[in-house]
């Protein structure tokens, strides 16, 4: 028997390996079989099921403003992207966003921007509270990138539920080269460390082909992930946008992006994975197959349709088709082609009680 097959259910049985082990399956990737592709496949379909059923959760994804003061060297909303049409949505806006939200069905939002000063603690704590206090059966996720503790703080008493910051990467050397030197991993997961600590349900991530990367680099992220124990993980392929250091970098893989979206699976039973725009754009059946890899979370583009094209993190990203929320109805109907079942529900991490993590 291959030994990459053994180390397969090894993982499904005890959700974790050594690190050697990690390695040798991680590197399996490159000449495993189909059969065997389709194998862990079905395990982790297997796993997601014993938890969530047949359920997919939504999150409407509310991109409202792409001014950063960041210069990470993959992302297009760069500070020294001098060619992008920057824009903020207001704190109106972004409550009605929400609303139109609701009446679509959505019982989670997610706030995302680029690291924006421009607002400060007390509007996204009104913004958070506002939207909480018009739709109280409505998560609220946030994803703004690094705060200090007490933004944190304050943003959860305003009655934000969960917060998205992806770790990018768990390899500091490969960490230093994704990033410009005022960035640091080590601050990165403190902030999520702090999040955890406050109350929040987490989400961590990282993008699977970045420039520089190695199997290391994939096994530190396993590592780093199972310490911290996150509810949410974000994967998807890098791809590169013509207006970074990046631009000539070649996208990470279809097949790569599911293969960790099973294997965090197998490690993470109860996380929720979601099939991400990265996937559905470099694949058109990208986030099913992302489904079918063990994922189980969709997250539609709620953002008015005048700024979606703004707030390109990379070249081509899908915005303007059925991934857009007010054609959610046509993503059922796909899921529901694979069997699944989009539900209205907020989709909250499996037992999960607010103030008893
Ligand atoms: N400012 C927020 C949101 C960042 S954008 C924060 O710091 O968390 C959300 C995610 O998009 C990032 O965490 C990154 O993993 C991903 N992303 C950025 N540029 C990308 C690219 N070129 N290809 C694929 N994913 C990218």
């Amino acid at each position: 028997m291959k030994k990459w097959l053994d180390l397969i259910d090894q993982l499904y049985h005890k959700t974790d390996l050594d690190r050697e082990s990690w390695l040798t399956l991680i590197g399996a990737r490159r000449y495993m079989a189909d059969e065997d592709r389709r194998h862990l496949k079905e395990l982790a379909v297997r796993r997601s099921q014993a938890t969530y059923g047949k359920d997919i959760y939504l999150r409407g994804l509310i991109e409202f403003s792409n001014c950063c003061k960041n210069n990470c060297l993959y992302c297009g909303i760069r500070r020294d992207n001098m060619r992008i049409h920057r824009y903020r949505l207001s704190e109106e806006e972004i409550v009605r966003c929400a609303k139109s939200g609701w009446d679509l069905g959505f019982r989670t939002v997610v706030l995302q921007s680029g690291e924006d000063q421009a607002y400060t603690d007390d509007e996204i704590c009104r913004i958070v509270a506002a939207i909480k206090a018009a739709h109280p059966d409505m998560a609220v996720t946030l994803s703004l990138g690094e705060k200090d503790h007490a933004s944190y703080q304050a943003y959860f008493d305003a009655g934000a539920d969960r917060y998205l910051l992806r770790h990018e990467t768990a390899n500091e050397v490969h960490y230093g080269k994704l990033h410009p030197p005022e960035l640091s991993m080590r601050h990165r997961m403190a902030c999520l460390y702090d999040l955890k600590e406050i109350g929040y349900q987490i989400g961590a991530g990282f993008m699977v082909g970045s420039p520089y990367q190695t199997d290391q680099c994939y096994a530190d992220d396993f590592a780093f992930l199972k310490k911290l124990a996150p509810h949410m993980i974000g994967i998807g392929p890098f791809i590169p946008h013509h207006e970074t250091p990046f631009r000539a970098f070649p996208a990470g893989t279809l097949e790569d992006t599911l293969f960790f979206i099973s294997l965090l699976r197998l490690a993470f039973p109860k996380a929720l994975i979601p099939a991400t725009t990265a996937l559905g754009t470099i694949h058109p059946l990208g986030r099913e197959m992302g489904i079918k890899a063990g994922a189980n979370v969709a997250m539609p583009n709620l953002s008015p349709r005048g700024v979606r094209k703004d707030y390109l993190l990379y070249d081509g990203k899908i915005c303007t088709g059925d991934e857009a929320a007010e054609c959610h109805r046509y993503l059922e109907r796909r899921m529901e082609g694979l069997g699944y079942r989009v539900v209205r529900a907020r989709g909250d991490y499996a037992g999960w009680q607010r103030g008893c993590s």
